[in-house]
């Protein structure tokens, strides 16, 4: 073991050029003792902020903190030494998560001091958090008897291990897939950008041609562009099959009876606890209600785009059998034929559009924008160590100076890396004694990478997905609220998490947003104002489509979590051909497994959410209807913005948020009418 372990030092940020696998055991196994120490303590403190609630925050963040670079460094570096260290460490701290919600001494402290006068003398903030606090012990099972703690401990951490499990095979299997190319006829259609690409990996690997792997950017790029229907057939089977018995895939990385394990223990987590099953068990740290209430949410988009969704897939039959020949169309021809008909229709491609979008003024126009919005100022900094040299760091201050934030950002993908992007806590915002700890995030996306002469250039899509994360980091970063349990993210309803992420998504679209930063990578042009403005249109285009597969997502998460009985198993194939029997409008081939890489609800805390982004959509498109009322860049709306809801973390729910910043409730037809889709 090395002498010294920088995951115990009390830096201000992680010694990413120092810490190794071999340090985050004994770390942890470290924090977790003196933890438990401490907690005894605390059964005969006194209950009051300063004896109770200020030293358990800053043993909970001590762990946290320590913990956060391992999880992320398995995301980013995953190297077999991560994982065993993630995995050790997840066991530990799911225990000792499950030790301290079960704790009834602390327990009866926090009762103590909500019921004192002076838990009703304390700040809104704290009050907050003591409510969360007593509802996060209900439902660790504090209540429970001596046997079924154990019971419902067991089941926590056999659950964490499972859902490990999921992910390393969705890893395992992506990337042992690549396919080699030595004919260059076959990449026929793919932009050089590409191909210079699948040339580099083809180099790094020994071999000479074009290799071609399951990392987003390339199945994206090929599935959109490549002439080779087979070639489009082999990537779609590979990818679409991921984690199976089905497709070229390891047997071994089959997820099938890891999600039968996971739905079984939630189910049990859930009836333990009381709960009919694992969605009402779900729904209790939600925005909605009860499951009606979702079901008919999502009914009624279903009902209203359906039509819609028809006639598109409609024009894509018709225009694939005219120009093409192609009929019936496949799955793996879907995105393909798209990408023509957006061609012709609104004379606008990928390739043409991602020139315009090089890495680096795209992510600069990014952070001028929000800098303009809320008066900040965003400056790279040098100094900060990282995993990667691709790794960029930032700091954020207020016009007075004050650091409000910080952040990584990992753009590109790598073979290494996990795939889709994402905010990750870094540092929640909290009082470290006379200080404040500002939020500090990882921001990471899957960009694709430099290659040759050509500098990173994003599809629009990219630049979507880099203004959504994005907006869940200004979400984490930019919050007031210094007691960590309620401070960005934390304490938000799930379902309403993706209200900054998507409202963030909606300047993406804006022709005079775009003009201030989009330049021709080689010429410097500006984005022409025609290109702009067929980029908005395009927003609408098959946007029924799209519709209908998020859809199929969330009908197939909530209605699993819901039915799910034990004596009749998971049901995972039929459920999912009775909902694309109703939803679906082209035939899914039947080797494809959806379920088996669907991380966001197995092991990525969707469980029975994955409706969250549609319903949280409601809250963005709206806010976002008040930017174009009042003016994009009315710093008035920008400022109630942050005020109601960037800087307010999950001190009030967050219907009371969108009360305060709009002025009346929500009302769902923003959304439709963002997709063109309103009535
Ligand atoms: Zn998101």
């Amino acid at each position: 073991m090395p002498a010294s372990n920088p995951l115990l030092d009390a830096l201000p940020l992680p010694a990413f050029d120092r810490i190794l696998p071999e340090h985050a055991v004994p770390a942890i196994t470290k924090i977790i003792e003196e933890n438990q120490a401490l907690l005894e303590t605390l059964c005969s403190a006194l209950a009051t902020e300063a004896e109770l609630l200020v030293p358990l925050e800053q043993a909970e963040a001590r762990l946290h903190e320590a913990f956060s670079p391992v999880r992320h460094l398995r995301a980013v570096l995953n190297t077999p030494q991560w994982r065993e260290a993630y995995n050790a460490c997840l066991e530990k701290i799911t225990e000792y998560e499950t030790y301290l919600a079960q704790n009834k001494g602390i327990y009866a402290k926090f009762v103590e001091l909500d019921q004192s006068d002076l838990g009703a003398s304390l700040s809104t903030e704290r009050q907050a958090e003591l409510r969360h606090a007593l509802q996060a012990f209900r439902l660790g099972g504090v209540a429970l008897a001596e046997k079924e703690k154990a019971e419902f401990a067991q089941i926590q951490q056999t659950l964490a291990a499972t859902c490990a499990k999921f992910t390393d095979n969705v890893t395992d299997s992506t990337q042992a897939w690549s396919l080699s190319i030595t004919d260059e006829s076959r990449l026929e259609g793919l932009p050089e950008r590409v191909r210079a690409l699948l040339q580099d990996d083809a180099r790094a690997h020994g071999e000479s041609g074009w290799r071609i792997n399951l990392t987003p950017p390339c199945v994206q790029a090929v599935l959109s562009h490549a002439q080779d229907r087979e070639l489009r057939r082999e990537v779609y089977t590979a990818h679409a099959t991921r984690a199976s018995d089905q497709g070229p895939h390891d047997p071994t990385h089959d997820n099938t009876e890891t999600i039968e394990q996971i739905l079984e223990l939630r189910h049990k987590a859930a009836r333990l606890l009381g709960y009919d099953n694992i969605t009402e068990h779900q729904l209790e740290t939600r925005m909605a209600k009860n499951p009606q209430e979702v079901l008919d949410f999502l009914g009624d988009l279903r009902d209203r785009a359906k039509q819609t969704a028809k006639n598109e897939l409609e024009s894509l039959r018709k225009f694939a059998q005219n120009e093409y020949g192609l009929e019936p169309i496949q799955r793996w021809d879907l995105a393909w034929v798209s990408e023509r008909l957006r061609e012709r229709e609104l004379n606008l491609s990928d390739e043409e559009v991602a020139p315009y979008f090089a890495a680096d003024p795209t992510i600069q126009g990014m952070l001028d924008l929000v800098s303009e919005l809320f008066g900040l100022q965003i400056v790279r900094r040098e100094d900060a160590a990282v995993w990667h040299s691709d790794v960029r760091f930032y700091e954020i201050r207020d016009s007075g100076g004050d650091l409000r934030g910080q952040f990584y950002l990992d753009p590109y993908a790598r073979s290494d890396k996990h795939g889709g992007a994402w905010m990750d806590v870094c540092m929640q915002r909290r009082q470290r004694d006379a200080e404040i700890q500002p939020g500090v995030a990882y921001l990471t996306c899957n960009g694709m990478p430099p290659a040759g002469e050509v500098p990173s250039l994003f599809t629009h899509a990219d630049v979507v997905t880099l203004f959504h994360e994005f907006g869940h980091g200004l979400h984490h970063m930019l919050t007031r609220v210094n007691c960590a349990s309620v401070s960005g993210i934390e304490g938000v309803e799930w379902d309403a998490v993706e209200w900054p992420s998507q409202w963030m998504e909606n300047w993406c679209w804006e022709p005079q947003v775009l003009q201030r930063f989009a330049r021709h990578y080689q010429t410097g042009e500006v984005i022409p104002h025609a290109l702009t403005e067929r980029l908005r249109e395009s927003r609408r285009f098959l946007a029924g489509l799209a519709l209908m597969r998020q859809l199929e997502f969330a009908l197939f998460d909530f209605l699993l979590h819901l039915e799910y009985q034990p004596g009749q198993g998971a049901r995972v194939e039929e459920l999912l051909s009775d909902i694309r029997a109703e939803i679906d409008l082209l035939d899914t081939p039947s080797f494809v497994r959806t379920a088996q890489a669907f991380e966001h609800i197995f092991s990525g805390g969707y469980t029975a959410g994955y409706y969250s982004y549609k319903w949280a959509e409601v809250l963005s498109g709206d806010s976002f209807e008040a930017f174009e009322e009042e003016g994009l860049f009315n710093p008035e709306v920008a400022q109630r913005f942050e005020k109601c809801l960037l800087s307010a973390g999950g001190v009030r729910p967050a219907a009371e948020m969108f009360a305060a910043f709009r002025g009346r409730e929500p009302q769902s037809d923003a959304l439709l009418r963002q997709m063109g889709l309103a009535a």
